[in-house]
């Protein structure tokens, strides 16, 4: 039997408290607050409570869907990348870079938002990049 704890950070908001997830023989198989984190302080709310409970949820999407038509069909993460490109592409070229918008989470780490307001300032030429927390 392995028993372990993992270190890390609550998904669900930008307060950023800390957890272990409780691991037992490769499965989740609970959450501990981690009371040494200097945010949470051994707290956590209960969204950081159930951090983990999407992990096997039936309804939880695990891989890209593209639409065709009234039905969505399953696809490789390079075929969705590509479909999003081009589309973005599409849309710069028929309408101009501000008929696009980018939005980024308050749960990526500062280099992911950077690199996304990059991608739309640099890249895309719009200054349309906004964040969850003022959606
Ligand atoms: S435990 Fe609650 S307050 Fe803390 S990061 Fe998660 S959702 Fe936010």
């Amino acid at each position: 039997m392995d028993y372990h704890n993992v270190l890390t950070t609550c998904p669900y908001c930008g307060a950023g408290c800390g957890l272990y997830i409780q691991v037992l023989d490769g499965e989740i198989v609970g959450v501990l607050p981690a009371k040494e984190h200097p945010v949470s302080g051994g707290k956590l709310c209960i969204k950081g409570w159930n951090a983990t409970a999407f992990v096997r949820h039936p309804d939880r999407l695990t891989t890209p869907l593209i639409r065709e038509g009234d039905r969505f069909r399953e696809a490789s993460w390079d075929e969705a990348l590509d479909r999003v490109a081009e589309r973005l592409a599409q849309i710069r070229d028929t309408y101009g870079p501000d008929a696009l918008g980018f939005l980024v989470s308050a749960k990526c780490t500062n280099e992911e938002n950077y690199l996304a307001q990059k991608l739309a300032r640099a890249f895309f030429k719009t200054n349309n990049v906004d964040h969850c927390a003022r959606l």
